[in-house]
């Protein structure tokens, strides 16, 4: 039986591998030293180095079901995101970090309903985004597309809990983006706080700005709590 996930692999050895031999062997020699912790929904069609346009040692990738940032609370337990986070920001000295979430997020989705009951990790790790669902039951495109939006600024604001992360930033030394990728216009919305709101790419001036809270009173919130678009 033919194994395509065999034939893509002997296929990435023996015709693109070659094309970039030099730049792995400079990135094993002189190690990497990626400048941007991108940390994206595990969805897959978020891409990040084709949006980026990134390649190999640029970006340090972590991904989750949401794009969530777990609390830096200390406790015990397995916990992947926060400790790709220490990684990034304490020895490869990234200057960036990118929260990026995206439309039709199965992760947004499912704080409106839906998981399974057998999947428990995942109903105890979507609370990581649960302030940033809106009291509604059935949520419209629009309600959802908001809540995606909300999650990306309630995950930067954890960040700006981590004391690394939070020193860095007032330091000047990082930057923390939020990005919102709309899929089916191949665009990234980015949070610029200047603006009040989440900005296409094609527009803004900046690749978003931050820190900045929810409850910041210097940014405009509509109604419904999210920063209102321009
Ligand atoms: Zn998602």
């Amino acid at each position: 039986m033919p194994d395509d996930l065999l034939e893509r692999l002997r296929s990435f050895h023996d015709d693109a591998f070659p094309t970039q031999r030099s730049l792995f062997r400079h990135l094993v020699d002189d190690g990497q030293h990626p400048t941007t912790l991108f940390i994206g929904c595990s969805d897959s069609r978020l891409v990040p180095y084709l949006l980026t346009g990134a390649g190999p040692g640029e970006l340090f990738l972590v991904r989750n079901v949401g794009a969530f940032v777990p609390p830096h609370d200390q406790s015990a337990g397995f916990h992947g995101t926060a400790a790709a986070i220490e990684f990034a920001v304490l020895h490869l000295d990234v200057r960036r970090i990118v929260v990026c979430g995206h439309s039709h997020c199965g992760a947004i989705r499912a704080l409106y309903g839906g998981a399974s009951p057998e999947a428990t990790h995942l109903a105890q790790w979507l609370e990581l985004g649960r302030e940033a669902a809106l009291p509604v039951a059935e949520p419209g495109p629009e309600v959802l597309r908001r809540s995606e939006q909300r999650a990306v600024v309630l995950q930067l604001e954890r960040l700006m809990a981590y004391p690394m992360v939070r020193e860095r930033v007032e330091a000047g030394r990082i930057t923390l983006h939020g990005w919102h990728y709309v899929i089916e216009d191949g665009e990234v919305h980015v949070f610029d706080i200047a603006r009040g709101g989440f900005v296409p790419a094609s527009v803004a001036d900046n690749a978003g700005t931050a820190p900045y809270r929810l409850d910041d009173p210097d940014v405009m919130l509509d109604a419904s709590g999210v920063p209102s678009a321009s």
